[in-house]
């Protein structure tokens, strides 16, 4: 027994050291060829999968069509996919199970196989998690009956514990490799969005501003030429929309650029804003570029098909030069300058425009200036000159309007209409006209104390006539008066501002000031109207008298205005009076008021004193 003993325990412990000899060879193979499996599928995916994206890219380029977007598969494809998936990997696993069961070594191969399936379809699933627990579930099964075939084959614990980890680190390295190509999936996507939606309109899938802006620079750095973007401004667009719908106009417009780029050798036509189209192109001079846009605009004179009906569409164009939009970068880019022609031209009634710098002014002056205004009504630069109103039957002046008057330190006087229109646009005009009305309500105190009751106008801005507030404040002021106080009010504004309009002027009234309809006549306004308006003055237009006497249309026209106010319980102001028959005719037709350089220019407080005071004492100045 002790020697059968002595001689068995060298040999086991031989056995042993060979075990475990062939148990680091097999562990350490067994992770080369795991880590060389894993690089070797997993660099072979990323390249096929980056070989199919690049193309995917390049194809959209140079189609220059909208990019595919990644759909949701429908229910039943989705299953029939993940069954496929299912035999896929269970195919494999049982092919690996039959490696398995020929020995330890068979066990490795069907463990890297097993991985390699599971990697391949997970990639290939498109970052699915239900795909991927597919892929896992049969090796991960077959992974139980592993332990059953090594130690069948011979092998121990040991064996049993290599290959289980073996597997369960493929089976992580695949994991990670899903979770890393699902990230790489997912940015992808997004940029590609990021891409799409930066570069095309969502609506109409054509290419956007960025596209044209990015076309721009494109033909700026090669071409040889002037490169001009042309924007096309759809005429009439709010009410087309309005007239046909939002979807059929979305479709009207992706149909007119695809006209217009046929038009055009296919250049491509991008939408710069909801009623814009525009594209970038290169001509020898601006005379040809205006040539070339006539061509564009010859294009829609046939009538778009829309559905089963025809659309009537015309466009007006503005054109703006890359070179010179170069030169003023500062201030409008190109695209800007071209939206703004189109604009001008519309202004223009004309049907192409290239930009005009001087039309559009200076803006950023603009701003300045209404910023300067606040100042200028404490400074002293704001100032007011009244206009007399000289009454035709008595020949006394009985009023006077109060005109803004603006003497800038650098620009010099400013033309009234011009800031009044800027304060408006602004939202400054309430301001200017609080500071008129407080002046006016003053310095007619001022006229009282020298003796004179006049009353007193000033003009009320239309955008002033729907702030609530305002009339509040105004009807403060309004208060304090020492004598009547008179608002003018352009038709317009009235017309424009219907209801709430009319109501502010009943509280105007009210409250026992004055109302005249101003420059009447020079809106494209009816008659109609009139009746509904609560006035009290009606203010015929200076377009009509100025010329009177010596043009019998105006004369006719004045005429009928008179009659038209009378009859309707209006007193007639007759402005612009330049000539003495012009006055001589107001007063035969029984006009009630005038104004004009006749009588007197608009002038400052204390002139208009003196010239009240000289009419007073001396009755032949107050002959006119
Ligand atoms: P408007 O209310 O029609 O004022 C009459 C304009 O005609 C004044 O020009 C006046 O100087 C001018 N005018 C008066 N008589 C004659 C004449 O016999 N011949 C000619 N050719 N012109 C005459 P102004 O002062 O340049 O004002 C222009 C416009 O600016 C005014 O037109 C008015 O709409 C606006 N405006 C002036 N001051 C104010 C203000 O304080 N507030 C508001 N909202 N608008 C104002
Ligand atoms: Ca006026
Ligand atoms: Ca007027």
């Amino acid at each position: 027994m002790e020697p059968y003993l002595s001689d068995l325990r060298p040999s086991i412990a031989a056995i042993i050291a060979a075990r475990r000899a062939q148990l680091g060879v097999r562990l350490s193979s067994a992770a080369l060829i795991i880590c060389i499996f894993q690089l070797q599928t997993g660099l072979s995916w990323a390249l096929a999968w980056g070989v199919t994206y690049f193309t995917v890219q390049l194809v959209e380029y140079f189609v220059f069509r909208k990019v595919d977007e990644t759909r949701a598969m429908a229910r039943s494809a989705e299953r029939v996919f993940f069954a496929l998936t299912m035999a896929n990997s269970a195919a494999f696993t049982s092919f690996g199970l039959l490696l398995a069961a020929s020995g330890s070594w068979g066990v490795m191969c069907a463990g890297i196989l097993w991985s390699g399936t599971i990697a391949h379809v997970t990639i290939n699933s498109g970052g699915s998690r239900q795909t991927l627990q597919c892929a896992l579930l049969p090796p991960v099964l077959a992974f139980f009956a592993l332990p059953g075939f090594i130690l069948r084959d011979g092998g121990n614990l040991t064996d049993c514990i290599t290959a289980v980890a073996a597997g369960l680190f493929s089976g992580f390295g695949t994991v990670a490799m899903w979770n890393v190509y699902q990230k790489l999936l997912k940015s992808a996507t997004r940029a590609r969005e990021f891409g799409r939606q930066a570069q095309f309109d969502s609506e109409t899938g054509l290419p956007n501003r960025a596209a044209l802006n990015q076309r721009t620079d494109e033909l700026a750095s090669t071409a040889s030429g002037v490169v001009v973007v042309a924007a096309i401004g759809i005429d009439r667009f709010s009410h087309l929309r309005g007239a046909i719908g939002h979807a059929p106009m979305v479709e009207l417009i992706a149909q007119l650029a695809e006209r217009l780029s046929s038009a055009f050798n296919g250049i491509p036509v991008m939408r710069l804003s909801s009623g814009h189209l525009g594209l970038a192109f290169v001509a020898r001079d601006m005379a040809e570029a205006f040539h070339l846009a006539a061509t564009l605009q010859g294009a829609v004179t046939r009538p778009l098909q829309l559905r089963d009906t025809h659309v009537d569409v015309s466009v007006t164009i503005g054109l703006s030069e890359a070179a010179d939009a170069l030169q003023h970068a500062a201030d409008l880019a190109i695209l800007d300058r071209a939206l703004i022609a189109v604009e001008q031209a519309r202004e223009a009634r004309r049907h192409i425009a290239s930009f005009d710098a001087k039309l559009y002014g200076n803006p950023g002056a603009t701003l300045s200036l209404m910023s300067e205004m606040s100042r200028a009504f404490d400074n002293g630069q704001m100032t007011i000159a009244y206009q007399p109103k000289y009454d035709l039957r008595s020949g006394a002046i009985v009023g006077a309007e109060a005109l803004a008057r603006w003497d800038h330190p650098e620009r010099g006087a400013l033309r009234p209409d011009l800031f009044v229109e800027m304060a408006e646009e602004t939202g400054h005009i309430g301001e200017l006209t609080e500071w008129v009305l407080r002046r006016a309500v003053r310095d007619q105190h001022r006229l009282r104390a020298a003796g004179f009751n006049l009353s007193i106008a000033v003009n009320w801005s239309g955008h002033l006539l729907d702030d609530v507030g305002f009339t509040d404040t105004a009807l403060e002021i309004a208060r304090g008066a020492a004598g009547k106080l008179c608002l003018e009010v352009t038709e317009t504004a009235i017309i424009g501002n219907a209801g709430l309009a009319r109501q502010t002027l009943e509280r105007l009234r009210a409250a026992g000031l004055t109302i005249s309809i101003d420059d009447y006549g020079s809106g494209l306004s009816s008659m109609a109207y009139l009746k509904n308006i609560p006035a009290d003055e009606l203010k015929i237009d200076k377009a009509f008298v100025l010329n009177m006497a010596t043009d019998p249309v105006d004369a006719v026209l004045v005429r009928a205005a008179v009659s038209l106010a009378h009859s309707l319980g209006l007193q007639v102001v007759a402005e612009g009076v330049e000539q003495q028959a012009a006055l001589d005719l107001l007063g035969e037709m029984g006009c009630d008021l005038a104004q004009g350089y006749l009588i007197a220019r608009p002038i400052p407080l204390q002139d208009l004193v003196a010239y009240l005071g000289d009419r007073a004492t001396d009755p032949a100045s107050a002959a006119v």
